[in-house]
């Protein structure tokens, strides 16, 4: 039996929604179970809406049938419809509890989240104006996303139930603050949201932590790769037969996955601990010897990515950190 067919077998169908982002569709589950339940909605727009429709009709629903929302993670692909069909379905709305300041005040969360990542932009060397510019871009993005109503708050280590399944919740930060997990220890069934895609490496964004296993707000810059780093393992420990990603096909042989994901940041680790040794840089700096332009057109996102790993060698104790008005200079240790 193909794990597909495990899936269809246990009720749930992956419906591909389109999404503006360069990661390109979305999965959305549904969930055949009582109550009928949807995995992630995708973006705020109609085009996603009408495929979420189609979708749903191939499966004899409709958004009006909805009876809950489950959300993996914070991010607008996954989570911008919830409002929306939320309230066209009366559909509770389910996810981690410390989901719930970003789901509810959308648009000021997202205002903060951005002045978070302007603030470490500028520390770690960006020109003022590639910030601006970038500034003004995540604002037009935010249309994609949208507020909710977090109706079913879920503690880390509780459990969701349904009549025919029950979900084991576990936080398990690192690609977002607020990424969550649902395991079906019965079927050995993991709904992943975006912690382990099959195709591409999930990258830890830098993000506001949520408190808990994401981190202490005011504990200064958040670690969004050390947090992933430890999420991994504990998933790589998990007997899971499939995994659900958030984009792109099922992922079976999750162990051997992570491995490759965990060599993978190890090898970046080491040619970023290179480049420091040849002479001390920002992490802006040292996002452009690997990247080049891409560091300038996906600044947060290359700079979230060098960061993490400057993270693993300063707690080796390889690099540090040196500050000249205003901005930080790595160098080795
Ligand atoms: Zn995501």
């Amino acid at each position: 039996m193909s794990t597909g067919d495990g899936l269809a077998a246990a009720g749930i169908h992956r419906l591909a929604i389109p999404t503006p982002f360069a990661v390109g569709r979305v999965n959305v589950y549904l969930v055949e179970d009582d109550p009928l339940t949807l995995v992630d909605v995708g973006p705020n727009s109609g085009k996603s809406l009408d495929a979420l429709e189609r979708a749903l009709a191939e499966h004899g629903r409709r958004v009006e049938d909805l009876q809950r929302l489950v959300l993996t993670h914070q991010h607008m692909d996954h989570t911008g419809l919830a409002g929306i069909v939320a309230r066209r379905s009366g559909a509770e709305v389910a996810a981690l509890d410390r989901m719930a300041p970003v789901l509810e005040e959308f648009g000021a969360w997202m205002e903060r989240d951005d002045e978070l990542a302007e603030a470490i932009m500028r520390r770690h060397g960006i020109p003022p104006d590639v910030v601006t510019v970038l500034r003004a871009v995540s604002r037009a993005y935010r249309g994609w996303g949208g507020g909710a109503d977090l109706s079913h708050p879920l503690p880390d280590g509780g459990r969701l139930e349904f009549a025919g399944r029950s979900w084991e919740v576990l936080h398990r930060p690192g690609h977002s603050p607020s990424d969550t997990l649902f395991w079906d220890a019965e079927r050995a069934q993991l709904v992943a949201g975006d912690h382990l895609l099959g195709h591409i490496s999930s990258n830890p964004l830098i993000s506001r932590p949520l408190g808990g296993r994401s981190g202490d707000p005011a504990a200064g810059r958040p670690r969004a790769l050390v947090n992933y780093i430890r999420s991994l393992k504990e998933t790589q420990a998990l007997p899971a037969a499939v995994v659900l990603p958030g984009h792109g096909e099922l992922v079976t042989g999750h162990a051997a996955l992570i491995d490759e994901r965990l060599g993978l940041h190890e090898r970046r680790a080491e040619k970023i601990l290179g480049l420091i040794t040849e002479q001390p840089r920002t992490a802006h700096e040292l996002a452009q010897a690997i990247w080049g332009n891409v560091a300038v057109t996906q600044a947060f996102l290359t700079l979230s990515e060098v960061l993490g790993h400057v993270d693993l060698l300063l707690d080796r104790g390889l690099v540090a950190e040196e500050e000249l008005g205003g901005v930080v200079r790595f160098a080795p240790a």
